[in-house]
Formats: C-alpha cells, sequence, structure tokens
C-alpha cells in the first residue's frame, strides 16, 4: 500500500508530493488533467525572495516571464502611488511551465504521477479516511488505498467537505477574470500595475503584468457582479487602464475564484489532510496562493513523515500539521486578515485620499527597501520604524475609525 496519495498535481499537490519522496516514502498524484499545469488560470506573480527561500530560484529558463522593481497603484479616479525599489523584488512566472517544474522536481525524487484520472470520493470507513475513488478519462473505476490522504484539490473543496471539515465560506470570495491581453501600451517594462477601489473591483483589485514583448496578463477579482462586466469597464472607463488597454486584443479570457478567508480552522482529519487553495491558504491581501501551498507543503510532509514512521495517522497525531503551518503564517494571515478588512471598509474617495497622502509624505522611499511581499505582518512590522509609514499608516487607520461613531 502506498504511504500517501495526492489529489491535484498543482504547486500544493506537487510540492507536497516531492517533499514526501525525498524523505524515501511512497506518494502518488492523482490529477485530473492529462497535462499538468493547464488550464492556467494564475497571474502567476511570485516573491523571488521567497522563491529561493523555498529553493526555487533561480528557476530554468523559460518559466520567468518578467522581473519587477516597481509597481504603481491607482485610485478610481487615476491618482497614482509609485514605488520603485532598490532591486528585483517580484517576477511574472508562465504558470503552466512553473507548475510542470515542480511536477518533474517531485518525480525526479521517487513521486509517481497519474495524468487524467479524476478523484470522485475518498474512501471512508470507520471515521479514517482510507483512499480515494478514481475514474480514469475512459470511465473505468478503481479504489486506490494508502496509509494517507492528501487533498491538493484547490478552490473547489468537494473533498474537504466529504472529509467532515469545515469548507470555504462564499462570502470570503472573490471571483476572478484572468486576461491574456497584447498590444499593451503606456506601461513601464518592469512595473507591475495595479487598480483599487469599488468602482472597478469591489473587495480586491485589478492588475496588469506586462511580458517585455507588448503583451500582459491583465485580471480583478470581485466580491459581487460579473467580474468579465467589471474587466469591460476598467478596459473603458478607467483613467488609466483605458488608455493602457486602448488598442489591447484579448486572447483569452480564464475565470476562477480566490479564497481571502484565512486558513481553515482544521486542515486534517483521521488519514486526511488538507493543503492549498481547498484549505484557504491564501494571502487575504493579494489572493496569491503559491508560495504560502509550497510553504504548508513542507509542514505537511513533516508531518507526514514523522506520524507515518509511527505508523499513527489519526487526527491527533496529525493535528501537528497545523501547529507547523499556523506556528510559520499565523501571525502574517492576522494582520493580512485585519488589513483586508480594513481596506474593504474604504471608499473610492478614502482610496484616493490615502494615495494622495501616501505619495505626499514620501512613503514610497520608506518602501524602497522592502524584500518581503508574502510575510506581510513581518514587513509592516520592520515599516512602522520609519516616519512617512508610520505617517501614512496613522492616516490610514484615521479614515479606518472615521467610520466608527464611538
Ligand atoms: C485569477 C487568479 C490570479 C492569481 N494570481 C496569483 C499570483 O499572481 N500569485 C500567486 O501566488 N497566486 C495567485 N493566484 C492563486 C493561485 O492560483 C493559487 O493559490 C494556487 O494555484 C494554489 O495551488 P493549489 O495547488 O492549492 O491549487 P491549484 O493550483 O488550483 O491546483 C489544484 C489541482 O488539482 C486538480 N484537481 C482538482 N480536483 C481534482 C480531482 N477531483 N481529481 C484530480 N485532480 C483534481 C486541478 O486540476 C489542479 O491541477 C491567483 C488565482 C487566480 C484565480
Amino acid at each position: 500500500m502506498q504511504d500517501a496519495v495526492v489529489v491535484g498535481g498543482g504547486p500544493a499537490g506537487s510540492s507536497f508530493a516531492f517533499e514526501l519522496a525525498k524523505r524515501g516514502l511512497s506518494v502518488t498524484v492523482f490529477e485530473e488533467h492529462k497535462q499538468i499545469g493547464f488550464p492556467s488560470h494564475c497571474a502567476g506573480h511570485l516573491s523571488v525572495r521567497s522563491l529561493r527561500s523555498l529553493g526555487l530560484y533561480p528557476l530554468p529558463e523559460g518559466i520567468v516571464e518578467n522581473t519587477f522593481s516597481a509597481a504603481n497603484f491607482y485610485s478610481p479616479r487615476g491618482t497614482k502611488f509609485s514605488v520603485h525599489l532598490s532591486q528585483p523584488l517580484t517576477c511574472a512566472v508562465n504558470r503552466a511551465r512553473f507548475d510542470q517544474f515542480l511536477a518533474k522536481k517531485a518525480e525526479k525524487a521517487g513521486a509517481k504521477f497519474n495524468l487524467g484520472i479524476r478523484v470522485e470520493s475518498l474512501i471512508v470507513e470507520s471515521n479514517f479516511v482510507k483512499g480515494l475513488n478514481v475514474v480514469n478519462s475512459d470511465g473505468i473505476e478503481e479504489q486506490i488505498r494508502a496509509k494517507l490522504v492528501v487533498d491538493g484539490e484547490g478552490i473547489s473543496s468537494r473533498l474537504l467537505r466529504q472529509a467532515g471539515l469545515v469548507t470555504l465560506r462564499p462570502e470570503t470570495m472573490v471571483y476572478a477574470v484572468e486576461a491574456e491581453m497584447e498590444n499593451v501600451v503606456e506601461v513601464e517594462e518592469h512595473a507591475v500595475e495595479v487598480y483599487v477601489g469599488k468602482d472597478y473591483a469591489p473587495g480586491f483589485y485589478g492588475w496588469l503584468i506586462p511580458r517585455l514583448d507588448g503583451t500582459a496578463k491583465v485580471g480583478l477579482a470581485t466580491r459581487r457582479g460579473n467580474p468579465k462586466e467589471f474587466l469591460e469597464r476598467l478596459m473603458s472607463r478607467h483613467p488609466v487602464a483605458s488608455r493602457q488597454l486602448k488598442s489591447a486584443n484579448v486572447k483569452s479570457l480564464a475565470f476562477h475564484a480566490i479564497t481571502l478567508g484565512g486558513p481553515i480552522p482544521r486542515a486534517y482529519t483521521n488519514g486526511f489532510l488538507a493543503l492549498g487553495d481547498c484549505a484557504s491558504q491564501v494571502k487575504p491581501t493579494t489572493g496569491g496562493g503559491v508560495i504560502f501551498s509550497i510553504t504548508c507543503a513542507k509542514a505537511a510532509a513533516e508531518t507526514a513523515a514523522e506520524t507515518l514512521t509511527k505508523s499513527d495517522l489519526s487526527s491527533k497525531a496529525l493535528s501537528a500539521y497545523q501547529k507547523r503551518f499556523m506556528d510559520k503564517l499565523g501571525f502574517d494571515f492576522d494582520v493580512m486578515l485585519r488589513a483586508r478588512k480594513a481596506v474593504d471598509s474604504f471608499s473610492d474617495e478614502k482610496i484616493d485620499r490615502a494615495l494622495r497622502f501616501a505619495s505626499k509624505v514620501g512613503f514610497d522611499k520608506s518602501l524602497r527597501d522592502v524584500d518581503e511581499i508574502d510575510f506581510q505582518g513581518r514587513t509592516l512590522l520592520g515599516m512602522v520604524r520609519k516616519p512617512a509609514a508610520y505617517a501614512t499608516l496613522a492616516y490610514l487607520l484615521g479614515l479606518y475609525l472615521q467610520d466608527f461613531r464611538l
């Protein structure tokens, strides 16, 4: 019998498979698509520092599409706040190639991949997850038994529900559209464009991530309404984006949800661990989940290796996983959840005022040496010592508190 089976060959599933296989344990990944990485729905905007600390940077040729040392933020009125950093902080990866790289790495370490196999349901016996019911592309069903099941199924979180765990809360989800565009103009080569405000992306923001050839990944997410209609509105009415995208050709569109509610309260049960988007291990501020899912995959594999060695796959033994990843990310999740709540409460007029204030006091200069965007709680702690950052944060707090009548 396999030590572990994994649902999904995304960053979460493949990273777990790599980490477990490298510890000499047997693991097989079941991916419903015939090719890893497709269809892709993600902007692939990742922190260089985090990739490096995970041992993934520099990446092999052909995966990184661009690197970024600047970001321009725009209010719905077009007020601009720019940050130019002393070195490249982030990169955009081709997500399909990135996922394939992670899967190959896991395969080299000894993990097996079964592609084109859909996991239909969990085998649950006496309140213990014992394996998977799978079906291949010809409709042939099979039972796969394993000592441990790891769920990396992504946002659908269907199996999580079957495992009896609390699933993602709809009120913490935003609905995204991601477009491949060509003929994008008036953008800096190494700057990410961010469009904030309820007029264009209520509950989230819009983005433009340029490549060096005039193409770009452009998208937004929204808490309400139709994301495609919001994208059309951004392209036609936003004071800045409408200029940048005036002659843009939309080559493809992808739709997908993002979870912003912070990690689920329990990502384990008897014989079962949940990982990545299905466990909501996603930054509540930016919706980025790739780095956190790889980070949590490591915590999951460490716990799995320990519990498999002791032949104790009980919920109690597997709870060490939750503790591990919360020790690493708990503080940052807490800060980011609060930041998300505060930003969500801002009217477009307040956002405009905040961006003006930040520019006026030179907050951009305080950000020049920022080298960490994933662990945002820690970044914030580092910044408050700088006067302009302190002033801006105090101003934001003032705007936030204005709405509370004491
Ligand atoms: C529009 C958009 C833009 C984004 N941009 C960024 C970004 O710039 N940076 C960033 O860090 N994050 C970004 N994210 C979030 C990021 O895509 C996810 O956090 C990340 O992909 C999570 O990895 P995962 O492995 O948990 O899930 P996924 O990448 O979704 O992988 C899940 C895998 O499981 C497979 N699967 C599902 N169900 C089954 C089944 N029943 N049987 C077999 N296989 C199954 C799927 O086919 C898929 O391959 C973005 C998300 C969206 C929607």
